[in-house]
Formats: structure tokens, C-alpha cells, sequence
């Protein structure tokens, strides 16, 4: 699977381009914004986007969601039902954060632990990762063993607990028991700063002493 990083909005959020490399075949994951720079980003890749890909319902991931899907005439697809009031109430957290007036986001499909989507020959696992957001899922390609993980962990840190539907205990939780163990050699792309590897975090990452 190949990967590229589009950072999006004043919150600097990694919107992520996932394709297959053979069918060029993909996914846009969180696009919150900026969506003329991923549009570039797309026809630059020239990729095929089948879905845009949600990870949680936070203004910076999913505020260009809908439009994003429209414009190139696929399907929203994540988070996990979970998020559904965060998705509903997009609007005034674009308010409360300065982002550009938006409507309530209604995914076209949920998704749960387990379901794989596929995007020509990758094939990517879903995992619910709740704690930052309750709805909130990751995405891993078991092949090229890279995952998706939104605003779980960051390189040096994890997501922060203190917005609506946030539980620290939790998040720790998702990180020790359906994160970690997926192995150190893992290269995982967060929602915001540097991507690294789940061994350099586990080993240094000061949330999980
Ligand atoms: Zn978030
Ligand atoms: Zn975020």
C-alpha cells in the first residue's frame, strides 16, 4: 500500500491518500478541510478515490467530509456509530473552533471491530479505538504492516481526553490492548505532527510509562 500525508485545516491534520499500488485504487482518509489542496494531491497521485474514510467525527477530520464525497461521487464510510452525535453536531464545533460554517455529517456507512474495507488488492482492517472519541476507528494494512491510527497515539504523546466523549482510561486501554500488540515494527500515521513506528512509542512515548 502506498500512502501520502495532506495536512488540512489550522489544526494541521493529516488527511491521508491510501492506495493500492497495483490498481491505484484508494481512499482519502479525513479530509477536515483545505480540500482543494487534496483534490491536487489526488490527480497528482493519479489515483482513483473509491471512499472517503472517517476515523472520528472531530471538525478537523470530518468538516470536509460531505463535500469531499460529493465532489468525487463516493461514499463516506467510518466512523463507528459511537461518533454519531459528534458527526451531528459538526456545526458548532466548527463555531466553537473558527473553522468555516458546516453542516451535520451522516455517514453512508458505519463501520465496526473487524470490517475490512477493501481498495483494489489492500485490504484495510478496521479497529474501534475509543478514547479520544467513542466512535473513533484506525486502519491498518496488514501487509505493509502501516496503520492509520487517527488521534489515538502521536509520535511523543496520545490523544487528548478532554473534549466531549473523551475517556484517558479508556484511551490508554485502546492503546495497550488493540494498538501495541499489533508489533513495534509498525509504521503508523497519526491524525496530527510525525508518523514513527509502535516500538519507538512504546519504548519512549511518556503517556505510556
Ligand atoms: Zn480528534
Ligand atoms: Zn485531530
Amino acid at each position: 500500500m502506498r500512502h501520502e500525508i495532506v495536512i488540512v485545516t489550522p489544526f494541521q491534520q493529516n488527511c491521508t491518500l491510501l492506495w493500492c499500488e497495483h490498481t491505484l485504487k484508494g481512499a482519502v482518509v479525513d479530509p477536515g478541510g483545505d480540500l482543494p489542496t487534496v483534490y491536487a494531491a489526488i490527480e497528482q497521485a493519479g489515483i482513483e478515490i473509491e471512499s472517503v474514510l472517517l476515523t472520528h467525527g472531530h471538525i478537523d477530520h470530518a468538516g470536509g467530509a460531505r463535500e469531499c464525497a460529493s465532489a468525487l461521487g463516493v461514499n463516506i464510510v467510518g466512523p463507528h456509530k459511537d461518533d454519531a452525535p459528534l458527526l451531528d453536531d459538526l456545526a458548532s464545533q466548527a463555531e466553537m473552533f473558527g473553522f468555516p460554517p458546516v453542516k451535520g455529517v451522516e455517514p453512508d456507512q458505519w463501520l465496526e471491530e473487524g470490517d475490512v474495507i477493501t481498495l483494489g488488492e489492500v485490504k484495510l482492517e478496521v479497529i474501534h479505538t475509543p478514547g479520544h472519541a467513542p466512535g473513533h476507528v484506525s486502519f491498518y494494512e496488514r501487509r505493509s504492516r502501516i496503520l492509520q491510527s487517527g488521534d489515538v497515539i502521536f509520535n511523543g504523546s496520545i490523544g487528548r481526553t478532554d473534549l466531549p466523549g473523551g475517556n484517558h482510561a479508556q484511551l490508554l486501554n485502546t492503546i495497550r490492548e488493540k494498538v501495541l500488540p499489533l508489533g513495534d515494527e509498525v509504521y503508523f500515521i497519526p491524525g496530527h505532527g510525525p508518523s514513527g513506528t509502535l516500538g519507538h512509542e512504546r519504548q519512549t512515548n511518556p503517556f505510556l510509562r
